[in-house]
């Protein structure tokens, strides 16, 4: 199946979340991410993260972009088609619709790639992008890594697909 673009969370969806990755050294991809990615062909995707860390003082900027670069020469040495990194820094006492589970960043990419988000896909593990994505009437994913398992029981609406991780996922869409 292709998407006008897949959207994907970033922690407890591409990689371990044990909370608030400050530094490069501690970011790792799941095994299974890079493969399940490149499975994929045909489709382009965008990271829309939060991280609020930041606003915390937990995370600066530089690092975050650090960790950023990394992914972006990764998946291109992968040969897939990241086109772009969506980042909100906000604190969740105070958010500006940017944050997921607001539309911010999602209308940001539907401008810049002039995408209609009717036709996209948001896979994530938590309630905020499962909620972003219905809102928005895109097709939904619920990971059941990270927080997707105490996720799968706070969602009043199902998503279109709960899969494993996103491996299972990607053979999902492969069918
Ligand atoms: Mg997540």
């Amino acid at each position: 199946m292709t998407y006008e673009m897949i959207f994907l969370d970033r922690d407890g969806t591409l990689n371990p979340d044990p909370g608030y990755i400050a530094h490069r050294k501690d970011f790792r991809f799941y095994d299974f991410t890079l493969e399940a990615l490149s499975r994929l062909k045909g489709n382009s995707f965008c990271i829309i993260t939060n991280q609020s860390g930041v606003a915390r003082g937990l995370i600066t900027e530089r690092n975050l972009d650090r960790i950023h670069q990394y992914i972006k020469t990764t998946f291109r040495e992968h040969g897939i088609d990241l086109k772009a990194i969506y980042v909100c820094t906000d604190h969740p006492d105070q958010p500006s619709q940017r944050r997921k589970p607001g539309p911010g960043m999602f209308l940001e990419a539907a401008k810049d790639f002039q995408l209609d988000l009717t036709r996209c896909l948001m896979i994530g593990d938590a309630e905020s992008d499962i909620l972003a994505g219905q809102r928005l009437h895109m097709d939904t994913m619920l990971v059941l890594t990270g927080k997707g398992k105490d996720t799968l029981s706070q969602l009043r609406e199902k998503p279109t697909f709960t899969v494993e991780n996103l491996l299972e996922g990607a053979k999902l869409l492969e069918i």
